[in-house]
Formats: C-alpha cells, sequence, structure tokens
C-alpha cells in the first residue's frame, strides 16, 4: 500500500507544479539567497566519492577503499542472528542513546584491561555510528571558533574538514621520511614527526591534536617516544587528544600498539602489557613512588585523551558501523550533548551482537583462539605477499607495521602515465585514475591524506588495502606482473 502511495503522490506534485506553471529550473532561480551554509565552504570535493565511483566503474580488483572482502568471523555473524530471531523483541525498539547497556559494559570492562584503570560503562564510554560520528562529535563537542588543532600528515582525510565545520583551523605538521640504509625497504617506522617542529605548532590557541595510531595510510605505529613527546606537549600547553585508534588490533611483527590515553601508566620501558591493578601496587611499591605522587606531566593523559575505536575494524565488519569513544566524563559529557542532538542513537541490534562479539574475546583475551589474536596473524601474512609481489615488480613497499594499508612508490610505472606540467592534480590522483581505467586495479592515491597545501609534496605513491581473500591479492599481483611485463619487452 505504502509503496503505490510514493509514485501517485510524486505524479500528483508533479502535475501540481507543472499546472502552476512550475519548473525546477525556475524554482532555483527564484532563490535569491546562498543555499549552502557557510561552514561548508572549501569542504564540498571529496576525493572519496570519486575514487569510490572509478572504482565501481572500470576495477577488475579493488585494493582501494579500507574493507575486507573476507566474512566477518562466524561468532558475530551468530549473535547477529540470534540477536534477530532469539525472541527478544525489544532489539528491534530504541535503546540507551549513548550506547546499549551490554555494549557500553562489555567496552568498559575491556578497556579496563588495556587501560589499567577502573571505568564507569555509563560515564566513560559512549556508542557511536561508526568512528565517523565518534570523531565528528569530537570536533563539534570540544573544538571553538578560533581553536587550532594539530592534524599530523599524511592523515585520515575527514580530519581536516570535521575540524573546519567546527569552526577550528587545522594545522598540519608532517611525518618525514628517513630513506633506509643499506638499499632496505622502507618502513613506516621511517616516517618520523621532527619534535622542533612538532613542538613549534603549539600555541595557545592549540586546543587538540589529532593522533592516529596505527596510521593510516602509512601503517605507522608510533613509538613509546614518539608518543611520550606529543604527551608532554599536550600537557604542557594544556591541550587534548583525539586518538583515533581504530586499527588498535591490527599491529605486526611482535609489535605493539601503545595507548596514549594509559601514558602515565607505561612505568617502565619493559612493561609491554598494560599492567593491571595488583600488578600497578607492586610496580609502585617497586620503584619507591605511588601513582599520585607521580610528576604531573606523567600522570596527565587520561584527562584529556578522548579513544577512539570501530568495530568495522576490529571484527571486520565495516558495513555494520558500530564505533566508540572511551575517554573521562569531563570530555564525554560534551560529546553526549552533539550525540543527543544529532544521530541520538545506534541500531540496537548491531550494537547487541558487537557486545557479545567483545564478551566472546573478554574470554579469550590474549588466547590463540581470540580474534584480536588471529586477525592480526591472518593480514600479516596478507601484507608480507603483498609486499612481495610488489617489490617484485619494482614498486618498491613501504613496509607498514600496523593497519591494513601499504603505501608504494610507483616511480618505476611513471613512463606509462607522464607528468602534465602545471596541472592542479597531483601526480598520484592522475596515476591511480589511470591504473583503474587501463589496468583495472584500483588504489587510493597518497596526496589525498594530504592538505590542500601540501598535496604536492609526496606524488610517487599510491595506498593499497590487503585486508582481502587470497584470489584477490593474487588477481592484484597478476595485473601488476603482466604490466611489468608489456613494459620490458617494449
Ligand atoms: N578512522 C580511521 C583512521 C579510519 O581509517 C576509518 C575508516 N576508514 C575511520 C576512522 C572510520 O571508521 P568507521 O568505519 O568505524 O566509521
Amino acid at each position: 500500500m505504502l509503496r503505490r502511495a510514493g509514485p501517485s503522490l510524486r505524479h500528483f506534485l508533479l502535475e501540481k507544479n507543472s499546472s502552476a506553471g512550475h519548473s525546477s529550473c525556475s524554482r532555483e532561480a527564484k532563490m535569491s539567497r546562498p543555499v549552502q551554509a557557510r561552514r561548508l565552504e572549501g569542504i564540498d570535493k571529496n576525493i572519496w566519492v570519486e575514487f569510490v565511483k572509478l572504482a565501481a566503474t572500470y576495477s577488475k580488483v579493488n585494493l582501494g577503499q579500507g574493507f575486507p572482502d573476507f566474512p566477518a568471523p562466524d561468532f558475530l555473524t551468530e549473535a547477529l542472528t540470534r540477536a534477530l530471531g532469539g525472541g527478544n523483541h525489544m532489539l528491534h525498539q530504541y535503546t540507551r542513546a549513548f550506547g546499549h547497556p551490554p555494549l557500553v559494559k562489555v567496552l568498559a570492562q575491556f578497556f579496563e584491561k588495556l587501560l589499567g584503570r577502573d571505568l564507569d560503562p555509563m560515564t566513560n564510554v559512549m556508542v557511536t555510528v561508526g568512528a565517523y560520528q565518534a570523531l565528528f562529535c569530537c570536533f563539534q563537542a570540544l573544538v571553538d571558533e578560533g581553536d587550532e588543532v594539530i592534524i599530523i600528515e599524511p592523515f585520515f582525510d575527514c580530519y581536516e574538514p570535521m575540524v573546519k565545520m567546527a569552526g577550528g583551523t587545522p594545522v598540519f605538521v608532517p611525518l618525514r621520511p628517513n630513506p633506509p640504509k643499506d638499499g632496505k625497504l622502507m618502513s613506516s617506522a621511517d616516517w618520523q614527526l621532527d619534535p622542533a617542529e612538532l613542538a613549534s605548532k603549539f600555541s595557545e590557541r592549540t586546543k587538540a591534536i589529532v593522533l592516529n595510531s596505527p596510521n593510516n595510510p602509512l601503517g605507522k605505529v608510533f613509538s613509546r617516544g614518539e608518543l611520550g613527546l606529543i604527551a608532554e606537549l599536550c600537557v604542557k600547553h594544556d591541550v587534548l587528544c583525539i586518538s583515533d585508534e581504530v586499527y588498535e588490533w591490527l599491529v605486526y611483527d611482535g609489535k605493539q600498539h601503545i595507548r596514549i590515553g594509559h601514558y602515565g601508566l607505561w612505568w617502565t620501558e619493559s612493561s609491554h602489557v598494560p599492567l593491571m591493578q595488583p600488578e600497578r601496587s607492586m610496580l609502585s611499591s617497586a620503584i619507591g613512588v605511588s601513582l599520585l605522587s607521580l610528576p604531573a606531566s606523567l600522570q596527565g593523559m587520561w584527562d584529556r585523551t578522548v579513544i577512539i575505536g570501530s568495530a568495522g575494524k576490529t571484527f571486520s565488519a565495516t558495513g555494520w558501523k558500530v564505533g566508540w569513544v572511551v575517554g573521562p566524563d569531563r570530555l564525554l559529557q560534551h560529546l553526549r550533548t552533539v550525540h543527543q542532538n544529532s544521530v541520538y542513537h545506534c541500531a540496537t541490534i548491531a550494537q547487541e551482537a558487537v557486545a557479545q562479539g567483545f564478551q566472546r574475546e573478554l574470554m579469550l583475551y590474549g588466547k590463540p583462539e581470540s580474534y584480536f589474536v588471529q586477525l592480526p596473524k591472518e593480514l600479516q601474512q596478507k601484507r608480507d605477499w603483498l609486499v612481495q609481489s610488489l617489490d617484485g615488480v619494482g614498486m618498491k613497499p613501504i613496509i607498514p607495521e600496523g593497519t591494513y594499508f601499504l603505501v608504494a612508490d610507483i616511480s618505476p610505472f611513471k613512463s606509462d602515465v607522464p607528468d602534465v606540467p602545471n596541472s592542479d592534480e597531483p601526480y598520484d590522483s592522475r596515476f591511480a585514475k589511470w591504473m583503474v581505467k587501463n589496468k583495472g586495479l584500483a588504489a587510493i592515491p597518497l596526496s589525498a591524506f594530504y592538505s590542500e597545501a601540501h598535496k604536492n609534496n609526496y606524488t610517487n605513491f599510491i595506498r593499497f588495502c590487503f585486508a582481502k581473500e587470497e584470489a584477490t591479492l593474487k588477481a592484484a599481483s597478476d595485473i601488476l606482473q603482466k604490466w611489468k611485463q608489456e613494459k620490458t619487452s617494449l
């Protein structure tokens, strides 16, 4: 019934307009004031719209946008099926606006383990529509007109427009590559912050810094030393830290993801695991200080950090769009205000299934059967496979320490896509477009992860996503090999 009502209503309106002599054109012409809100100026173009469309139109193999093409784990999809058909019809209704109680409770339990501190599920955790909405809430709630927000380049591209929409000014600081010695392949660890340059970006106008470790697109996992430096600067200048940790479980080669919100509880270089309460007490007596008597600079980060996570990345289910924020109530209370006045609520049933996923992971914490242990193992193999095949054709990869992205140097293939002098479009962007149209392989140009002012700084790189089935990676490798052979036989 409702379906049939749609077209007839449209028909009625069309007839009404045409009988009154209106056309959509004349209606547009009558608008004398600007339609677009000022806050959207300069942020209306988005590279993803273009590249997602190109991939959909031309790609035979899509290693562009970041999502797995393998299934989400059975325990998660089974949890969803149970939630759907398990007889609790209330799971189809609204739940608590700031997070379904079972999900915020288990997230609090989980993060208590990771952060070594007690958490209140109702005030220290908020569930969002993906990490994307978590970021939006942070910028809207914490950034004012005139505030500066430091963003480390290259960066997940939505940070810049979100800061601008909140009225803030993004201030960029680059990770600078140091060429590796002895002809070795570069690692994401070779891209580093210059401490003096970073320090020079902090001022009395700085409200926050955005940290993304492991970093999209490079896969850099920030070291304890680098995080310590950022933490010291945040404390010194009274700056907040928006810590985007969506790839927290995707770290390789035995590396550890270190949480900046945990800073102050790191204690010693040798404590590679988060410390639980009894261990903390033992350690405090061993080093002869209680936690509270530590210098303020070593206590400061929890109070000024919001930690952002994503079930999409954590459980290989990006389409579910369940994310969260963990942090002190003094910050989260303002995020709740934005959430309740914008999105208000996330799908109950997806939250229920993610809660069950976390309950399983809590039980299996650190064990070999844990998904958070298995997934990085599998992804590391995929990474190594793609590294080898890119290296084999001369597209030198930068080995990522984390995430499921890999950036590669396209220099040896440049002769196929000649440079256009004075073009406003960065070379890597034209290269990626040419590659998908002519070779059927989709990737994302690295310049998409730089600000407008710096988009021409590194234009020899493209980003691949390796969270893909073996067959997909093999198909990508076949395309590259064939291309290489065509080049050498010329
Ligand atoms: N942060 C980073 C660094 C990301 O790469 C992404 C997704 N590509 C997000 C946030 C958004 O995550 P979600 O899909 O959960 O909204």
